[in-house]
């Protein structure tokens, strides 16, 4: 049997296909003379399947999809305190190439724009770094999240250099500000360099999968950023990432997600995939027009909105039963699936509301998939209190979920 979602992809393409509104980039001349009926999609599960449809394995440009992936690799090299000291977190309403800073500590606001993206940029890899080593960083890093060596179309680095005279003046304003502390056109050409990498849709469905897993590459198994780092550059992406459309694309689709001037878009829905397209023609927020016509689809289509959370607490409990008679019997209750605050505390309020009478208690969590900080903290706060009641409270835990020491994940 052939799986649904290639034929599920390949009708959606199809539903847009005839659509040719909105314009080639215009500014970058090698970006003009792109073939603008391409058109593709491609999905990468958290588990690592790829589906596609269209054009797949066309390369282009990434743009500004580099964008949230070079602040991972900042964030991730510098670590938090020294990147937001230099850019902020707020989305600014404008225009990508907007010239704008925030007033009184003339950071740009938001990494996303470029302004922002460019001084993300220079703090990739080391401080004060050989000539070449931080581009060579920004390419590895991509290629990391991407799960295959990624390298710089040259003809288009030349000709956007060539015509970057609105980034110069955004790194010469930084540079005034001491914002960026380098000779600003090397840190243009750098961000060129970034913007040239080449990449298919399903490079960039793979790519947005490592961040839709928290940081691990899906299909490499390759850790490429901590979860923290992923937590924060998703926050971005959902506030900044469409710029001057953010909030329509938060209400409409409601999936974190970056665009670029080459027609690249992706989406990365948290725990359960990554999602790219592809088409050339942009609309007049600089988005791809169809891109964002496939991305209302999935979303309508497959209940992708963030915001649509299943209830996590009401399966939690799987059964709350006594096993053994008179002084043996024993309360067990079963638990399951992925355990969060609303989980454990369901499962705290089941011994409120029923005190078990029986002396031992156990706490079977062989069907838990996964469990998180909080809610370890609260299970075992929940045994040590019915100890402290007159129980023998054990734990039925192969994976050492909440047995294990503290600091280890979860
Ligand atoms: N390299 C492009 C620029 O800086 C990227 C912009 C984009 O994709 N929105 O103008």
């Amino acid at each position: 049997m052939r799986s649904l979602v290639p034929d599920y992809l390949a009708d959606v393409l199809a539903d847009v296909a005839s659509d040719t509104s909105g314009e080639l980039a215009g500014y970058i001349p090698e970006l003009a003379s792109a073939d603008p009926d391409r058109l593709a999609a491609a999905f990468a599960t958290v588990d690592g399947e790829v589906y596609g449809a269209g054009d797949i394995d066309a390369a282009f440009t990434i743009q500004s999809v580099s964008k949230p992936f070079a602040y991972a690799l900042a964030l991730s090299d510098r670590g938090f305190p020294a990147v937001l000291d230099k850019v902020g977190v707020e989305p600014s309403g404008e225009a990508f190439n907007e010239i704008s800073l925030e007033t009184g500590t003339g950071r740009p606001r938001n990494p996303m724009i470029n302004a922002g993206a460019i001084t993300v940029h220079s703090l990739a890899g080391a401080d004060d770094p050989e000539p070449g080593a931080r581009v060579e960083r920004i390419v590895s890093g991509l290629s990391a999240f991407a799960g295959r060596p990624l390298r710089i179309d040259e003809a288009m680095c030349a000709s956007e250099m060539d015509n970057a005279h609105r980034n110069l003046a955004i790194a010469h304003m930084l540079r005034s500000h001491g914002i960026l502390t380098e000779d600003p056109r090397a840190v243009v050409d750098g961000y060129i360099r970034q913007c040239s990498v080449l990449v298919t849709p399903r490079d960039l469905a793979v790519m947005a999968g490592t961040l839709a897993n928290g940081g691990v590459n899906p299909v490499t198994a390759e850790r490429v950023v901590d979860a923290a780092v992923v937590r924060q550059v998703l926050s971005v992406m959902a506030t900044c990432g469409m710029y001057d459309a953010a909030g329509d694309w938060a209400t409409q689709v409601g999936i974190p997600a970056k665009s670029g001037v080459s027609g690249g878009l992706i989406g990365a829905l948290p725990g359960q995939l990554g999602i790219a397209t592809f088409s050339p023609r942009l609309d007049e927020h600089g988005n791809s027009a169809r891109g964002v016509s496939l991305f209302e689809r999935f979303t309508t289509d497959m209940g992708l909105h963030v915001m649509d959370v299943p209830p996590a607490a009401q399966a939690v409990v799987r059964s709350n039963h006594i096993r053994g008679h008179g002084s043996a019997a024993v309360r067990i209750l079963q638990v399951q699936g992925g355990i969060r605050f609303a989980g454990a505390e369901r499962i705290v309020r089941e011994f409120v509301a029923d005190p078990p009478l029986q002396r031992t208690v156990v706490l079977d969590l062989a069907r838990v998939s996964s469990i998180d900080d909080v809610a370890r903290r609260m299970l075992l706060e929940l045994a040590r209190r019915l100890t402290a009641d007159g129980h023998d409270v054990s734990f039925v835990d192969p994976e050492s979920l909440v047995t294990r020491s503290r600091g280890s994940g979860g």
